[in-house]
């Protein structure tokens, strides 16, 4: 089957008992067990059909063994991380997910787990920092919010040289836009509650395995810490993921629009896209992906307040998140990355001045109109602090 009929026809897609043609939101906690032992489900936590029809979509998608589902992409790194043990170290990229960070730095450190932060685009790096405990690079390629993109087929080599296992969170691309598995990683997770769940209602996690005896390893573990994704939330999910690949052309369509629009903005000093071919990733990210995602993170001129420019959108929701068919844009200093100390956030390449934005799935007129709007007010104010400054002067 090709991907996009999978996404309707994948995994579980319909009723076996009726026919109906969506799988039904199953509430129940138990099942009635007519033999002990012979039941497909005998308790919720440990499988639930609306879940069960969820997770093996998402296998077929990724390519993978077998998929699971969890009550939040954090729930799903953590289970994860919970495969390992006190004394093993890591190799991560260096600009993960914040929340990422917060649960390495702040919580699996306490368990005894150790890390070292590397840019995964940096090969040689990545090999340097391999110890003898070293069991697995865990990174995100394209990065937030920088986009960096990690060849990944390099990277799973790697891994693979040292017999660790590579890990990828795989929910800025999804993967209509790229499948790691297929390119030699081992586990690929995501934040559903991005581009797979898709409309800002539903907070998500998968991971899909490349072979059984990880699977196994996941779904031990998914079933003994319990973090499960409810039946209601699964349904939601499958809904969203069914209309991935007409969402994502729109929004692959309107992140190159946006990009060549603000390409040609004077008070644009730089832009932050895999699609840009003077990009130093251009080349790995046209190789891996399908389309160059529709994230994109832009620096205002110095000078001018980025503030200024996001609360004057009034098509462009000004909102952390990504990934869902309104446009969302955000200050990572301000906002998703304001909990990183500043002179860590500039050493990293986020400025005060940057900007993200999510491109969404409205029209492109409307969305480049908005942002003219936000530019034009930056110039107004511009030109007014100017005027002020002739006026005090004289
Ligand atoms: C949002 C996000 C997460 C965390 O997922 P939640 O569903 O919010 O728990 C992890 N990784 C990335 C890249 C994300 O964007």
């Amino acid at each position: 089957m090709e991907f996009d009929t999978k996404l309707i026809h994948g995994g579980i897609s319909e009723d076996k008992a009726t026919g109906a043609v969506s799988v039904p939101i199953y509430m129940a906690s138990t099942f009635h067990q007519q033999k002990i032992g012979e039941n497909q489900y005998e308790y919720s936590r440990s499988g639930n059909p609306t879940r069960e029809a969820v997770e093996k979509l998402i296998a077929e998608l990724e390519v993978g063994t077998a998929g699971f589902a969890f009550a939040s992409g954090s729930a799903a790194i953590d289970t994860v991380f919970s495969m390992f043990s006190a004394g093993d170290h890591f190799v991560i990229g260096n600009d993960v997910y914040g929340g990422t960070f917060r649960l390495i730095d702040a919580v699996l450190k306490r368990f005894g787990m150790t890390f070292t932060v590397v840019d995964t685009r940096d090969l040689a790096a990545v090999e340097e920092a391999i110890t003898p405990n070293t069991k697995a690079i865990y990174l995100e390629t394209p990065t937030n919010p920088l986009l960096r993109v990690t060849d990944i087929v390099a990277v799973a080599k790697i891994a693979k040289s040292h017999q660790i296992l590579s890990i990828i969170d795989n929910t800025f691309s999804s993967p209509y836009v790229q499948r790691p598995l297929e390119q030699g990683v081992d586990i690929v997770l995501h934040s559903a509650s991005k581009y797979l769940g898709g409309h800002s209602d539903v907070i998500a996690g998968l991971v899909v395995t490349k072979d059984d005896q990880l699977a196994e390893k996941i779904g031990y573990l998914q079933n003994a810490i319990g973090g499960i994704l409810a039946p209601q939330e699964s349904w939601l999910l499958q809904r969203g993921i069914k209309t991935l690949s007409l969402r994502m052309r729109a929004h692959l369509a309107n992140a190159e629009a946006v990009f060549n629009y603000l390409s040609n903005q004077p008070l644009v000093s730089k832009i932050y896209y895999p699609g840009d071919p003077n990009n130093p990733d251009y080349e790995v990210a046209k190789k891996q992906m399908h389309g160059f995602g529709a994230m994109i993170s832009f620096e205002l001129q110095d000078g001018l307040d980025p503030k200024q420019f996001v609360e004057q959108l009034h098509v462009i929701t000004l909102a952390e998140s990504l990934g869902a068919l309104e446009s969302l844009i955000e200050i990572p200093a301000l906002m998703t990355h304001g909990s990183i100390p500043r002179d860590i956030r500039l050493k990293n390449g986020i400025k005060d001045e940057l900007i993200r934005l999510s491109v969404g799935v409205e029209d492109q007129k409307d969305l480049l109109a908005d942002l003219e709007r936000g530019f034009n007010e930056l110039k107004r104010s511009e030109k007014n602090v100017s005027d002020s400054k002739v006026h005090s002067q004289a």
